[in-house]
């Protein structure tokens, strides 16, 4: 299994060079130790793969390609990601600690990604829209320019397709900045879509700091557009950035989604639900079940099930086939999740299990940090309210259908939720109820590329995957033909007598 690491340069328009910014030090947090220095892209970086690939999407050759031989690419890339599972599952593996599990499901999702956004690609048609006069009107759909991806550190290679592909697909060039803890296997993916042929100066991967690389990027007049997958903080400078440029930006942010338990629901079912839901990933998911609502008719039983449950989770290193939960991504994020659960015992919540390192000493020099329940709190304390992106769930109590409604939706995120009910129809008007942009009935953390995906209010704004993904990186134009062969009548011309 062991490989090694080959991409430490910085990929700008086909050209894999030095970049002009500070080294980015990739570390195998599960371990404590470092994987591999990679150069680092600079402002002037971000210039020039920009200028290369405004010049490269404005070529006919890529501009004017039929739908059909432009998803040829995708299909190469995608095979390309599949010849390639083991090997960025495993570079994504040492770059975050998830699991190799998880990590080849990350990359064979993204493979998938790709071939889907072929097929759309082919499939999608411009409308003749129904005439209201002696015209011809129809909407056509063209690229929009040069897109910047930017993506957070938790499931790179996934993220990255979810923008790259789409973004490809419209016709569009990418520049794609990965975030300073995973730039490893976004470099993967660049040798991939080298390989596949891509015309070049379609693509550049600019590893980096946000303040430079990912500033530049956004803020450069020749961006056509933003799509982000990050934190809401972030999120929230780029829209005033883009606000100030009047460009479009997709931001898919963070969540504190809620699950809420029934007293008709199948328990065992909810059970493993909610230890995926919140504790696969290590919790580093923005849709981590992270607040539990369970009815107070079945509290105390369900949860000592639950807390049973956890404890049987087995936390380990990130190779290991039987691990469930691995290391954090870095120290230092592990620094903050423990900061969260201290503020959890400040407010006055009780630790039901978990709450610190696990102290096997096979992994001691790893980032890791156990399975945590916390109860007792309220839903306006600090850890209820906040997004934690560690392995801590808080559960509360609620009386009926409209108190978990209320309780659900007190919060500033909206991205998902969760409902375990026996009932259909009131699992729906929960679900309908909560905002959120995907409810999961019976189920939690399911994914399809066809199914649109985002949040509300803090979680983001924008939806990526589904036939509709392609139209996030596209504009219309509308076209009016005249078919009377009238002058208008507004000119009274040619002037008669
Ligand atoms: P982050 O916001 O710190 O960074 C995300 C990316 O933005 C990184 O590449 C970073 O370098 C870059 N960045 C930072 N400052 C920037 C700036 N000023 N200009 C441009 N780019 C900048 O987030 P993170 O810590 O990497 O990721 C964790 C967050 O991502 C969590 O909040 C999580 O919920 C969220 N997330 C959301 C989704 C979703 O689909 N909604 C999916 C995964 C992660």
């Amino acid at each position: 299994m062991e490989q090694q690491f080959r991409n430490d340069r910085i990929f700008v328009a086909g050209a894999w060079r030095q970049g002009r910014g500070a080294e980015i030090t990739s570390s195998f947090a599960a371990e404590g130790t470092d994987n591999t220095v990679v150069s680092g892209a600079s402002a002037a970086d971000v210039d020039e793969a920009i200028e290369k690939a405004r010049a490269a999407q404005a070529n006919p050759a890529w501009r004017g390609l039929k739908p059909q031989d432009r998803a040829t690419y995708l299909y190469k890339i995608s095979d390309g990601i599949t010849a390639n599972i083991e090997r960025i599952a495993w570079v994504q593996c040492r770059d975050t600690s998830k699991t190799l599990t998880e990590t080849r499901a990350l990359a064979a999702s993204a493979a998938a990604t790709f071939r889907y956004f072929g097929a759309v690609l082919e499939t999608s048609d411009d409308v003749l829209t129904v005439p209201r006069g002696a015209y011809q009107t129809m909407s056509v759909h063209e690229p929009l320019g040069v897109v910047a991806a930017i993506t957070p550190w938790n499931s790179p290679i996934a993220s990255d397709a979810q923008k790259v592909a789409p973004a490809l697909a419209a016709g569009n060039a990418v520049v794609l900045k990965p975030a300073s803890w995973s730039p490893l296997v976004s470099l993967e993916l660049a040798r991939i879509i080298e390989e596949a042929g891509l015309p070049t100066g379609l693509f550049s991967v600019l590893p980096g700091s946000g303040r430079e690389v990912g500033n530049r990027l956004v803020a450069h007049p020749d961006i056509s557009k933003v799509s982000f997958t990050g934190g809401t903080s972030t999120g929230r400078h780029l829209a005033r950035v883009a606000a100030e440029k009047l460009m479009p930006v997709s931001l898919e942010l963070g969540g504190k989604s809620p699950t809420i338990v029934f007293e008709d629901c199948d328990e065992d079912l909810a059970i493993a639900g909610i230890l995926f839901g919140i504790f696969s990933s290590s919790g580093q998911s923005c849709i981590a079940g992270s607040r539990l609502f369970v009815q107070r008719s079945i509290y105390d039983r369900f949860v000592a099930r639950l807390v049973a449950a956890t404890e049987r989770l087995r936390v380990g290193h990130p190779f290991d086939a039987d691990t469930q939960v691995s290391s954090l991504v870095h120290p230092d994020h592990r620094l903050t999740v423990e900061d969260y659960v201290a503020k959890g015992l400040e407010d006055g919540g009780e630790v039901l299990t978990g709450g610190e390192r696990p102290d096997a000493p096979n992994l001691a020099t790893g980032a890791y940090f156990a399975p945590t329940i916390i109860s007792g709190l309220n839903n306006k304390a600090r850890i209820c309210r906040e997004e934690i992106f560690g392995p801590v769930l808080v559960v509360l109590p609620f009386d009926d259908e409209e108190d978990v409604i209320a309780q659900a939706n007190d919060n500033d995120y909206g991205l998902a939720c969760g409902v375990w009910s026996k009932d259909y129809p009131k699992s729906l008007r929960v679900g309908a109820a909560i905002r959120a942009g995907t409810v999961w009935i019976n189920t939690y953390k399911q994914f399809s590329i066809s199914t649109p995906f985002g949040g509300d209010g803090d979680s983001g704004l924008g939806r990526e995957k589904g036939r509709d993904g392609l139209r996030a990186y596209q504009r219309q134009k509308s076209f009016y033909t005249d078919l009377s062969g009238q002058p208008h009548p507004w000119a009274r011309w040619p002037a008669r007598g």
